[in-house]
C-alpha cells in the first residue's frame, strides 16, 4: 500500500485490486471515495501513477503508465481523471464506446442517403416543373 499526500488530498494505492482511496480532508470533514483504475488499455500494465496539483491556473491531474508512458492529462480533479482514464481504457467500455459509435454511425449514414435521394428528387421535379412552364 502506497500513501501519497497531495495537498489536502490523501491517495492509498493498492496495488493487487487497482483500487484507490480518494480522500478528501477538508477542515472537520473527511469524505472518501473508492474508486478502481482500469489498467492501461495499450500495454496492460496496471502501474498507473497518478498525481493532482491544485496552484492558482485550477487543477491538473495526471495519469501516467509506467509500462508504456501514455499519459492522460486533464484540469480536472483526480476522480474526474480516474473517470476518463476508465472510459478510455476499460476494455468492455471501449468495446460499447465503439459498437455506439458504429451504430451512430450506421444511422447518419442512413440519413444522408435519405437526404440525398429527397435531394435528387427535388431536383427531378424542379426539372420537369420548369420544362413544363417552357
Ligand atoms: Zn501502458
Amino acid at each position: 500500500m502506497l500513501k501519497l499526500k497531495i495537498g489536502w488530498i490523501l491517495l492509498t494505492y493498492t496495488k493487487n485490486k487497482m483500487e484507490y482511496t480518494y480522500k478528501e480532508t477538508v477542515p472537520s470533514k473527511v469524505k472518501e471515495t473508492k474508486y478502481n483504475l482500469s489498467p492501461c488499455l495499450k500495454c496492460g500494465s496496471e502501474n498507473i501513477k497518478l498525481s493532482e496539483y491544485d496552484d492558482k491556473y485550477g487543477y491538473i491531474s495526471t495519469a501516467l503508465c509506467l509500462g508504456c508512458k501514455k499519459e492522460l492529462r486533464t484540469n480536472t480533479t483526480l476522480p474526474c481523471l480516474i473517470e476518463k482514464w476508465n472510459k478510455q481504457n476499460n476494455i468492455d467500455t471501449v468495446i460499447q464506446t465503439t459498437q455506439e459509435l458504429i451504430e451512430s454511425s450506421k444511422q447518419k449514414i442512413k440519413d444522408l442517403k435519405m437526404l440525398k435521394k429527397k435531394r435528387l428528387k427535388e431536383q427531378v421535379d424542379g426539372k420537369e416543373k420548369r420544362n413544363r412552364t417552357l
